[in-house]
């Protein structure tokens, strides 16, 4: 598949003179058209869900768009909560699924009467000294350990600090009873970036085991079951696309064979997953400044990993076109390299890239793919660099700028 952004370099370039690079680019029209295309594949199961993963993409025009397909938001912090209500999400539509999580940030989560999903069984005594009565509404995180494998990037479920234990879960749904919660919901998050669909559909099979254990042992009926995040999205020009009927279709026969069966036939699936649903349709766009041919060539772009900094943590492939040059040969091998004074901050390695013409007034907008979802939102101030800003691309072609770029008096805000 040859990634391609939605405008052409002249567009880009008169862009690129109202709001200088580096900056961030969203498909709303991408991301509405995938946000349905789920929407369709899950409608097999009544009342299905998601909440959107604010961490992905934290900036409430994006929620609100999203919010205006039908998705509510995940979040796990007191601002993400802020960023969720600012947007017009609250209610059950949020999902705050917190660890480690300091009183203050469940009062306002309750306040907002988010669906709280607990991270540890010690949680229900904490939550109910903090709120003084625990909400009618509970959900419990399940880390399964060894009965399934993590993968790379969120690591073994045995090493993971997340969750209760298949055991815990039992003693905590009883604990939540006894204490006058009567609803309920189970959660998991084993993986991260995971194309391969039958992983995810093994993962819902083992909570929907769960639910049926929990309800022949303790009598209680699950409310719903949230599969958590995970979902990959193919970086790579050569890796598949997670299809979204198999993947609805996998889940749909064990919710048939497993959880009609033992009388759960009207749990409600949710879902909160963040890259897939904005990744793909982020862009971030900078300008190829410097040149250098030492050891290796070198291009230099003004964008750093302060804004994306995928590649220099876990090494990730994002893929790289150039504006203007998207069927030329890839003739050269660069590095291409940010500012900051750390060698990990490149954005492609030993790329094989077409000749790249530098230059702060004429040089080449480098375009950096899949950049939607935990891009700009990683970003941070080492250095004192400044983070990009954000632009929507709106369905009727115009630019709306949705975040600012940073200023030096952003920088030094926060200083007494
Ligand atoms: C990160 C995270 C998500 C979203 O993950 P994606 O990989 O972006 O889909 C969802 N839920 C929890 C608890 C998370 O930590």
């Amino acid at each position: 598949m040859n990634k391609v952004v939605p405008l052409s370099k002249e567009q880009l370039e008169s862009i690129a003179r109202r709001f200088p690079t580096p900056f961030y680019l969203y498909d709303e029209k991408a991301i509405r058209a995938n946000a349905r295309a789920i929407k369709a594949a899950f409608a097999c199961f009544p009342g299905f869900f998601e909440h959107f993963a604010v961490k992905a993409l934290p900036n409430p025009a994006i929620l609100q768009l999203l919010r205006e397909e039908g998705f509510g938001a995940d979040c796990s912090s007191l601002t993400e909560l802020l960023l969720a209500e600012k947007a017009g999400i609250t209610g059950e539509a949020i999902m705050f699924t917190s660890n480690e999580t300091p009183s203050a940030e469940y009062r306002k989560a309750a306040a907002l009467g988010a669906v709280i999903n607990l991270d540890d069984i010690t949680h229900i005594e904490f939550l109910e000294k903090t709120l003084t009565k625990l909400p009618p509404l509970l959900s419990f995180r399940y880390n399964p350990g060894g009965k399934k494998l993590g993968n790379s990037i969120i690591g073994n479920p045995l090493e993971a600090k997340y969750g209760l234990t298949y055991e815990q879960l039992f003693d905590a749904y009883t604990l939540a009873r006894q204490k006058g919660v009567r609803r309920f919901g189970l959660h998991t998050m084993v993986a991260s970036n995971e194309l391969q669909i039958d992983y995810h559909i093994e993962t819902a099979k083992l909570l929907f085991e769960t639910a049926a254990e929990i309800k022949k042992r303790l009598g209680i009926t699950l409310e719903f079951i949230n599969l958590g995040g995970g979902l990959g999205i193919p970086y790579k020009a050569n890796e598949q696309a997670v299809d979204y009927e198999m993947l609805a279709s996998g889940i749909q026969r064990y919710y048939n064979s497993i959880l009609v069966p033992a009388g759960l036939g009207s749990l409600q699936i949710r879902a909160e997953w963040g890259r897939i649903i904005t990744g793909p349709y982020g862009y971030l766009v900078s300008r190829a400044l410097h040149k250098k041919e030492i050891y290796r060539k070198y291009i230099g772009l003004d964008a750093c990993m302060a804004d994306l900094m995928r590649p220099a943590l876990y090494g990730a492939y994002h893929h790289i076109t150039i504006a203007g040059k998207e069927h030329e040969e890839p003739r050269e091998i660069y590095d291409v390299a940010g500012s900051l004074c750390e060698n990990n901050d490149k954005f492609a390695i030993q790329r094989h890239l077409p000749a790249i013409h530098t230059g702060e007034e004429d040089g080449d907008l480098i375009i950096i793919h899949d950049a939607g979802a935990h891009g700009r939102a990683m970003g941070f101030n080492y250095n004192g660099k400044l983070r990009a800003g954000e632009l929507l691309l709106r369905e009727n072609g115009e630019i709306r700028q949705i975040r600012r770029r940073e200023t030096p008096e952003d920088y030094f805000a926060t200083l007494m």
